[in-house]
């Protein structure tokens, strides 16, 4: 006769065999135990915090807290009580930067350079020692978080095609999830992507995300291997979610074809719009908050909105041009945003969120953001307008393309992950569009810079994305076949 175990979460059955087949679990809808779900088992396992067979082979799992097995009584596999793993949401999504910086920008608080300076200072080489496989569905944003589930798991989704993929540590394999209603999509592609992190999530919850057909909230079930969507806002989205405080915004396209803003507090009540006149409907940058206010960058204009208040639109003071490819907003030390651009004549920084915008003029084009820039191989510290400090004069034949800013207090300039493409004096937008760059370094830039690997004719470097899971550095671009990693200490 079946035997039913009842957990804190879950629900088995225990056959006449001795076998356990999971039957429910908080969160997870269906479960179809027979299917994809017994291929996994220790993936399972660790994400219910279920145990394993140890000295035994009577069942191949057991309901959570089982400590001996009930046919033999051998000590079973319980799961691994290690420290968790920070989360990682994108390199733009760090919840927990300090106010004084711009959120939604690649910066991260962990403290990746702690870890990563003990290696041997550049000029020695080093080499990934870390490999992955990547998703199947490469051009994607990547989340290591444990979305109320016992153990962290790595997500992969793929905006242009909406496909939502899978990462089975125990069997180093990706899986593509498949929707629970076929008619819903993940897809979004009329502006850059970000999602919004469920910070306290329910089990299998992810984020709120856009997609073609609104603003929805994504849960999935790795069991099943499936996931679905709740409906939040209903409309043709014109950009990426933004959150500020209390505050959730987004862009859509009204039913006349203008421009709107929509905004809900986080407990998704309060739901208001704005109109957005003159702001196009499309190929705005993900937003990023400072000060109070969120911003959506354009090649036309810049849309400023501080929550409870009308959105401004501001198109560029002709005939100014951003140049967003070559990096995102930075910070002088008055603490203003400054915008990289050219003016007709000349690259020059333009002041953000403001109708009388100040320039400043410069020698040459600035990569990075967030204070962490480079002017060719050289580092600016000071004003983001400020000559670029010399180190070492051969690094005029390099350019640096800044990819994360690490966070750190007790330091005066900033330190992060750069890909420094050797040997290239052309312009920077040519090398970051459609030039090989036959030699290039990752390199970590901090109190000691540390060459990370050292990577052969590299093209469009700017799809590069890192990553922190499992306890370690990733490097992913989707031409490689494998993710590089570095494993790091200390840095939970
Ligand atoms: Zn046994």
């Amino acid at each position: 006769m079946a035997y039913k175990w009842d957990t804190a979460a879950s629900n088995w059955l225990e056959d006449n065999n001795g076998q356990f087949a999971l039957t429910g679990s908080d969160g997870l809808g269906r479960i179809d135990w027979q299917g994809p779900a017994l291929a996994r088992v220790r993936d399972v396992a660790g994400l219910l915090g279920a145990s394993l067979p140890g000295a035994c082979h009577c069942a191949s799992i057991y309901p959570e807290g089982f400590a001996y097995c009930p046919a033999c009584g051998n000590p079973l596999q319980q799961p691994d009580a290690a420290a968790p793993h920070a989360d990682w949401w994108g390199a733009a999504a760090d919840p927990f930067l300090p106010r004084q910086l711009p959120h939604g920008l690649p910066v991260t608080r962990l403290p990746l350079g702690d870890s990563l300076e003990r290696r041997p200072a550049a000029p020695s080489v080093g080499r990934a020692e870390l490999s992955m496989a990547p998703p199947p569905n490469a051009h994607c944003v990547f989340a290591a978080a444990t979305f109320g589930f016992a153990q962290q798991r790595l997500l992969a989704l793929a905006p242009k095609r909406g496909v939502l993929q899978y990462f089975d540590p125990a069997a180093q394999q990706w899986h593509v999830l498949v929707a629970e209603e076929p008619a819903s999509g993940l897809d979004f592609s009329a502006s850059g992507y970000a999602w919004l992190p469920a910070l306290h999530p329910s089990r299998g919850e992810v984020a709120i995300v856009p997609t073609a057909h609104g603003l929805r909230r994504l849960f999935f079930n790795p069991i099943a291997e499936t996931w679905r969507t709740e409906m939040l806002f209903d409309a043709t989205l014109a950009s990426a979610p933004g959150a500020l405080r209390r505050h959730i915004g987004v862009l859509f396209v009204g039913r006349d074809g203008v421009t709107r803003l929509w905004s809900v507090e986080a407990d998704f009540t309060q739901a208001r719009d704005y109109p957005c006149a003159g702001a196009p409907a499309s190929g705005w940058t993900a937003p990023f908050s400072y000060d109070g206010h969120l911003y959506w960058l354009h090649r036309d204009g810049q849309l400023i909105w501080q929550p409870g208040q009308a959105p401004q639109y501001l198109p560029w003071p002709a005939p100014w041009q951003p140049r967003l490819e070559l990096g995102g907003p930075t910070q002088s030390r008055d603490g203003r945003l400054w915008q990289l651009g050219h003016d007709g004549q000349a690259y020059t920084f333009l002041e953000l969120g403001t109708v009388t915008p100040e320039q400043e003029a410069l020698d040459g084009a600035r990569l990075g953001f967030a204070s962490l820039l480079f002017r060719r191989g050289h580092a600016v510290v000071d004003e983001p307008w400020s000559d670029a400090r010399v180190d070492d004069p051969h690094e005029d034949d390099s350019l640096v393309l800044p990819l994360l800013r690490a966070l750190n207090d007790h330091r005066s300039q900033p330190s992060g992950l750069v890909l420094r493409l050797h040997q290239y004096t052309g312009r920077a937008e040519d090398a970051l569009a459609t030039r090989v760059i036959a030699r290039t370094t990752v390199e970590w830039i901090g109190r000691r810079n540390v060459i990370l690997d050292d990577i052969a004719r590299l093209a469009r470097p700017q799809e590069c994305t890192a990553l922190v899971y499992d306890g370690a550095l990733w490097l992913h671009h989707p031409d490689w076949n494998r993710i590089r990693g570095w494993r790091l200490e200390d840095a939970s």
